[in-house]
């Protein structure tokens, strides 16, 4: 059986957020969201979430190394040495390189990166709706579009050096949750990763 140390990518609005959630419960293995941590700091007001609020808002990239710092202490906890789930950690080849020389030094790579492909209007249209129903404060319409353009020029070139690894699956993220955990479950059963 192949360790499952995976990376879930796709632009805003692909779903990789519950699917990577998902994928992480039926594996026991912890789902590891920047966006996540970032938020919850916010919401809870403390150091972190002061230092990142506008960045977040604006749809911009917080500081590499902050992003860094904070991937690096999740890992480090017992409930990830036996495999985890990343998602929107590396978002670009800066990060890569980062996540490379720490999980190195652990004598561990990952072993699988899905790639959630949908269409931009697609991606567009789920992410005005979420907007609609959950007030997130950088679902506005000129964060989307930045971080989308983000998600073109910085995110997706990792996907190249990730494809160099022969680690990548693409997987059509349009259809309804459960399609997509199942093919996303067939592509890591393909690698000999299961629960
Ligand atoms: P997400 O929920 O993954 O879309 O992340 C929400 C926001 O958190 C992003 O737009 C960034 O501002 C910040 N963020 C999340 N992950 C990273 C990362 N790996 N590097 C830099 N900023 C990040």
């Amino acid at each position: 059986m192949t360790a499952a140390r995976l990376l879930i990518v796709g632009p805003q609005g692909s779903g990789k957020g519950t699917q990577g959630v998902r994928i992480a419960e039926a594996l026991g293995i912890p789902a590891v969201s920047t966006g996540d941590v970032f938020r919850a700091n916010v919401k809870e007001g403390t150091e972190l979430g002061q230092q990142v609020k506008a960045i977040i808002d604006a749809g911009d990239l917080v500081p590499d190394e902050l992003t860094g710092a904070i991937v690096r202490d999740r890992l480090e906890q017992a409930d990830a040495a036996g495999g985890f789930l990343l998602d929107g950690y590396p978002r670009n080849v800066s990060q890569v390189r980062d996540l490379d020389a720490f999980l190195r030094d652990r004598d561990e790579e990952l072993t699988a990166v899905i790639e959630l492909v949908v269409p931009r209007d697609e991606s567009i249209a789920r992410l005005s709706k979420r907007a609609a129903e959950q007030g997130r404060s950088d679902d506005n319409e000129e964060s989307i579009a930045k971080r989308l353009s983000i998600y073109e020029r910085e995110t997706a070139p990792i996907l190249d050096v990730f494809r160099e690894r022969g680690i990548v699956d693409q997987v059509d993220g349009v259809g309804s949750l459960d399609e997509i955990t199942e093919r996303i479950t067939a592509a890591l059963v393909a690698r000999g990763i299961t629960a």
